[in-house]
């Protein structure tokens, strides 16, 4: 027996991810191991560990907290305190706390964790080879969630009891699944089977259906993919001939493919990796990960044509690891989807929109419930930066520094869609949807409004919505029964956008450069430097605008908005018959483009930085046309000479209190770099290297008048590295400057500003 002056207690608060990850039944093994008694609970912000016990064994709980939690655990906050000591005996998991808890009830789909692999290649497991094994340290969950509370009679899972021997695992506190609501085995759960593209056939159910895909994909085929949150479409990545055939059925112009590897050796094998490129790869999340694409990697050039990138993501399901193996190669993993649509989730569906791309399907019988496309993120500055933020991260809520007043639903924006829902003091992003282009979108768009809504118990009593009046988030948003809408500047939106992700109060200088979004004198907005506070904005600084001939036309042929910035920096008289870009365009197009810049017809003004990306790049690469939006632009990005450190120069004009860059002088400067027969990498770098001087003067303006204030990076434009860690550089000194994380800094993260910006209007 102990003696009771042995025994201390602690009361430890511990904040962060730490809900529906195993962290409690983790907890409980610790103190177990340690010999401790006590208790551990969730509650309305993380987890509360009440624990009694010796010092010595106290201290190494403690430590282990820190070091060893579960790989999906993201401890954000660990406070400790000394509580009186209390006699009991063993250790208790208590039921959550009712109020609070519903609302962090789903957690997120979760990579494969090292130990679920290990039984899947181990031949004496008895999940050896199975491709539904999972534990609570990983495995779907939004994907498979039909409702909450979330438990197995809520999942897709529902149809499939458990054998004897996973329900023992799963009420063991003891065993890594307890309370893993997808636990199944080869006896009992999901399994999969080849079908035929016309009618679903089922070619192979028994024998080795894995095996006969990878197969098929050494042969070159064409192969659709169950995954976690939708269909891919799978094919050999080292073979030209496998991947045009993919490219031209899937009817999908240059956009890049990414690539799927089994190990972090094989990512080396394709990427030239860094440190933090390595974790990013590896985390829980798994995204699709933008890294330098190696000289030799032996992929196929039609994966990313014209592209030093190449989007890698490491498998993340136990399928994926078996289909990789058996392959011996790197597949594409590519949505499965014509061009644009949303990703094909139900059975019924991927048959019909994809019979005519895939040779085969490997499917299953678990359902997908929530479509949730791949993440998309890049390494800048050091740190992560999500692109496109979907699975792995939906639906985790984003914390917020201060409560909003009502609760809210923010619709988004028109491309790359994604919706936010935010009450109390967290705010949760909807899955990525994509363009509302089309009507597969649009509904997509609506059935997952309604669904996370119900999943969060969230009644939003305000609604938010861009500006743009043709925007379909903005009609759906104006059509909702609610009674309080309110209009969001996009700009003013992303700059809210980095101020919630961080948690910053008070007036920020936010820099929003991006392609387009509408502005409140009804131009094209871009190149704005805002002074926000909260659901107020000023507009302190622009750039000069461009005429973009024919509109909507200029974006793909860029070389329209390359032509403007040429008469408008030379007057009406540039050296045309000097630049290689006008040798591919005729000479009647450009006469005709000429006309309706110099009388302003169909030619709206933009102030986009985009659009200087676009047009200079089409100088500088000589290239006229994008196959998509932003093609050139990030063409001429990925074009920048690494060691370039000119630049070129620039005016700042002021007119009625609003201070605009004039970059003329740098598009003249350019011109003459090009004439003179510098290459287009060096061109590119200092032309980079002069949008960051731009910004930092900007800045240093704009504080000098206004006083200090943090500054936030956002918009689609501070996806490009070179641009974001320029400017970073060259403000870091002086000012506490933000990137966005895991908040897309493009317009996928727009709904959480747009949230908070009708949170400040409407409660005021
Ligand atoms: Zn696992
Ligand atoms: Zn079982």
């Amino acid at each position: 027996m102990m003696k009771a002056v042995d025994v201390e207690g602690r009361r430890i608060l511990v904040r962060g991810t730490v809900q529906g990850v195993g962290f409690r039944p983790w907890v409980y093994r610790l103190a177990v191991e340690e010999g401790l008694s006590g208790r551990v609970r969730n509650d309305a912000r993380g987890v509360t560990i009440d624990v009694f016990g010796r010092p010595g064994p106290l201290e190494a709980f403690l430590r282990r907290l820190g070091t060893e939690a579960p790989p999906a655990a993201l401890l954000r906050e660990v406070r400790e305190e000394t509580i009186p000591a209390e006699p009991l005996a063993g250790f208790a998991i208590l039921p959550s706390e009712g109020e609070g808890s519903r609302r962090v009830s789903i957690p997120p789909d979760l990579a494969t964790c090292a130990e679920c692999l290990h039984e899947v290649q181990d031949p004496a497991d008895r999940r050896h080879l199975y491709p539904f094994t999972n534990c609570t340290h990983c495995g779907p969950r939004f994907t498979i969630a039909r409702d909450v509370p979330y438990d197995r009679p809520a999942t897709t899972m529902a149809s499939f009891p458990m054998c004897p021997a996973c329900r023992r695992e799963y009420e063991d506190p003891l065993d890594r699944r307890f309370h893993a609501q997808p636990v199944a085995c080869p006896d009992c759960g999901p399994r999969v089977r080849l079908l035929e593209p016309s009618g679903g056939t089922v070619v192979e159910a028994a024998g080795d259906p894995i095996g006969t895909a990878a197969r098929a994909l050494a042969d070159g085929r064409i192969v659709a993919v169950k995954g976690l949150g939708g269909y891919h479409l799978a094919c050999d990545a080292t073979s030209p001939a496998a991947v045009r055939l993919l490219r031209e059925r899937k009817k999908r112009d240059e956009k890049p493919f990414a690539v799927m590897v089994r190990t972090l050796d094989d990512a080396r094998t394709v990427g030239r990796l860094d440190l933090a490129e390595e974790r990013l790869l590896a985390s829980v999340e798994r995204p699709i990960v933008l890294v330098r694409q190696r000289p030799g990697s032996g992929l196929a050039p039609e994966v990313a044509p014209g592209n030093p990138l190449v989007g890698l993501i490491l498998a993340y399901t136990p399928l994926h690891h078996l289909l990789l193996e058996a392959a011996g190669r790197v597949l594409v993993m590519t949505s499965g989807n014509l061009s644009e649509e949303p990703m094909a989730a139900g059975d019924p569906e991927a048959l019909e929109r994809l019979s005519g791309i895939a040779d085969l399907f490997l499917a299953h019988d678990r359902e997908i419930e929530n479509r949730c496309d791949d993440s998309v993120a890049r390494v800048i500055a050091g740190k992560p930066t999500v692109f496109r933020r979907s699975r792995g991260y939906v639906p985790r809520a984003v914390p917020l520094g201060r409560p909003v007043r009502r609760p809210v639903l923010a619709c988004g924006a028109h491309l790359k869609n994604t919706f936010c829902l935010a009450a109390g003091d967290e705010a949760w992003l909807g899955p990525h949807v994509g363009d509302l282009d089309n009507l597969e979108a649009t509904r997509a768009f609506e059935e997952q409004v309604e669904r996370l809504q119900r999943f969060l118990g969230i009644r939003p009593e305000v609604i938010a919505h861009d500006l743009h009046p043709d925007y379909a988030s903005t009609r759906y948003a104006l059509a909702r029964p609610e009674p309080v809408k309110v209009g969001v500047q996009h700009h003013h939106a992303h700059v809210m956008s980095a101020v919630g992700e961080h948690g910053l109060e008070g007036p920020v200088l936010g820099l929003a450069w991006d392609g387009t979004g509408y502005g409140t004198d009804g131009t094209a907005w871009g190149g704005e430097l805002l002074l926000v506070h909260e659901g107020a904005f000023e507009r302190l600084a622009t750039l000069r605008p461009l005429r973009l001939a024919g509109s909507d036309e200029a974006i793909r042929q860029v070389w329209r908005v390359a032509l403007a910035a040429l008469d408008d920096a030379f007057e009406g008289a540039p050296p045309l018959e000097r630049l290689r870009l006008f040798d591919s365009v005729p000479a009647r197009d450009v006469a005709v483009v000429r006309q309706m810049l110099a009388r302003g017809l169909h030619s709206p003004l933009a102030h986009g930085a985009g659009r200087y990306f676009d047009a200079l790049g089409a100088l500088g690469l000589a290239r006229g046309r994008a196959t998509y939006e932003g093609q050139v632009a990030l063409e001429w990005n990925l074009a920048a000479d690494e060691a370039e450190s000119g630049t070129y120069p620039f005016d700042l004009t002021e007119e009625g209190g609003l201070l605009q860059a004039d970059l003329r002088p740098l598009v003249r400067a350019l011109v003459e770099d090009l004439v003179a027969g510098l290459g287009p990498h060096r061109v590119s770098a200092r032309f980079h290297e002069a949008m960051a001087d731009v910004a930092a003067a900007l800045v240093r303006r704009a504080a000098a008048q206004r006083g200090p204030m943090p500054v936030v990076l956002t918009g689609g434009c501070f996806q490009n590295a070179r641009l974001a860690e320029g400017v970073l550089r060259r403000l870091h000194r002086d000012f506490d400057v933000r990137l966005h994380g895991e908040v897309p800094p493009g317009d996928g993260g727009i709904a959480l500003g747009q949230a908070l910006v009708a949170d400040a209007v409407a409660g005021a």
